[in-house]
Parts: C-alpha cells; structure tokens; sequence
C-alpha cells in the first residue's frame, strides 16, 4: 500500500499544455477515481505517476520518496491497460508466473529443457506454485488455471491481468479505463467486481475513467479533471450534491 504525492506537475506537449500544475494526495489504500471528459490529461497524469512518460516539471513522491527519474519498474506500481495483453498461448497459471520466473530464476534456470532438470529449478517451482495458488485463491479464479486467455471472458481475463500484477506485490495500481473494451452489461458486473477486489486487497486503486457513473459507483474519492487541471476531489456524494462549479455539474449530471 501507498500514498502518493503529486506537486505542481506540468505536461506539454508540441507547446501545448496537457497538465497545468496538478496538485494532489492520493491516501494509503483508497480508491480513487480520476475522471474528466476525453482529452483532459487523465492518462497523461496516470503516466507521469507511473514513470511512463516525464513531466515538464513538478515531483511525484511515493511514500514519500521522490520517484522523478526512476524508471517504471522500480516504482513497484502495477498498471492495468485496457487491453490485458495476455499471452495467449500459455495458461492462466503461466501467465501469472512470467513475472516470478523473471524475477527468481536464473538464465539458466529458465532454458526450457535444461532449466527443468536444474533440482534449484524445481525447488524455486513450488515456490512460484505456491504463490500463484494463493493469489489465485484471493481472486477466485483457481478453476481458472488451466484454461487460455481464449478460453476466458473479458472479466476473468482481467482479474488474471490482475492477477500477474499483484504478484509482484505493487504499492500500487493504476488503472486506465480497463473497462472500456467490454460490453455494457459485463461493464457494470466489472464494476462490482473491482469494488470487492478493492476491499480484499486494501490496495492504493488509481482509477481513470471518462466514465463518471463507473466512478460513482466504485470509489472511495473522486477528483474531477477538465482542460489540464484538476477542478474538485471529494466523496462521490459530495461531488453529486456539491459540484464545485457548472463544469463539473454537466459533467456529473447533478441536478441544477
Ligand atoms: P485523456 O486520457 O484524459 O483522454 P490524455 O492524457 O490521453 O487525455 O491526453 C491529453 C492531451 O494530450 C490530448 O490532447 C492528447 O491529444 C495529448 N497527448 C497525449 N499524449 C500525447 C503524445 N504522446 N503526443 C502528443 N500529444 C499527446
Ligand atoms: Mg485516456
């Protein structure tokens, strides 16, 4: 779990400015939503948070550490995409193992046939088994193992995305409208789904989305972005009844 601090970050691009000075506290273990019509800077600023792309200038401190300069993976952040990007020919077991293969074994542990006789390479085996048993577990897709992505819906596709993030044991995640690909009705089974996957882990959740009821119905805290800036944040019932000004209010759909 993470707190992350963001200080005057400033974006532009081609001369144009994308981010305007974002302030904001993102608090240990809330799910926070940041929403704003398309081409407002949600993504941009998910990215900055996750060392994908540098800011102009301001600092981004996660746990209060100052991140700017230290690349993606060594943020320990997880970002969940839209498209989950699953290889598609190995199992779900296998897919929530990349990461952990990558990390704890060897280059030669890993050699597909000489790697597997390796007694260090069975030894690190049940470990990895282990884990992704639990994790499985904890996500209720354990029947799911064996099957590939194919054999998947576009929800169980996503909680084993999920899945092989968590495995490297994130601080944090970020999600970029992961929801948008799917149809109406699994998109609203999806939303009760992260909302329960959000209570389970008591994870920092960093949600974009241009899709203010989704944000509604999730989150703990909801920060409005329009134009680069970040116009108001506060419980969605606050937001609803208390829209910081008309820009915010059309966007909402509060009553006027
Ligand atoms: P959102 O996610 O809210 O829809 P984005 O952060 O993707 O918005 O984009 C904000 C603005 O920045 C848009 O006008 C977009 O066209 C522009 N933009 C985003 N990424 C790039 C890029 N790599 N190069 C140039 N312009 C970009
Ligand atoms: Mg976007």
């Amino acid at each position: 779990m993470a707190q992350i601090e963001l200080s005057a970050i400033r974006k532009s691009f081609d001369g144009t400015d994308v981010l305007k000075g974002i302030d904001f506290h993102i608090a240990d273990g809330e799910f926070i939503s940041l929403v704003g019509p398309s081409g407002c800077g949600k993504s941009t600023l998910l990215r900055i948070i996750a060392g994908l792309e540098p800011q102009n200038s301001g600092e981004v401190h996660i746990d209060g550490r100052q991140v700017d300069g230290i690349r993606p993976s060594a943020r320990n952040l997880a970002m969940v995409f839209q498209s989950y990007a699953l290889y598609p020919h190995l199992s779900t077991f296998d897919n929530i193992a990349v990461p952990l293969r990558m990390r704890r074994l060897s280059a030669i542990e890993r050699l597909p046939l000489l790697g597997a006789l390796l007694p260090s390479r069975r030894a690190k085996e049940r470990h990895i088994r282990a884990d992704i048993e639990g994790i499985a577990e904890q996500l209720d897709i354990t029947p799911l193992l064996r099957r590939k992505p194919g054999q998947l819906s576009g929800g169980q596709r996503q909680r084993v995305a999920v899945g092989r993030a968590m495995v490297r044991e994130p601080l944090a995640f970020l999600f970029d409208e992961p929801l948008s690909n799917l149809d109406a009705k699994l998109r609203v089974h999806m939303r009760a789904e992260l909302a329960e996957l959000h209570s389970r882990l008591k994870a920092t959740f960093v949600y974009v989305t241009h899709d203010q009821a989704e944000a509604m119905t999730m989150s703990s805290r909801i920060a409005v972005m329009m134009g680069g800036e970040l116009i108001q944040a506060g419980t969605p019932a606050e937001i609803y009844n208390e829209p910081g000004d008309i820009r915010v209010a059309e966007f909402i759909g509060s009553p006027k």
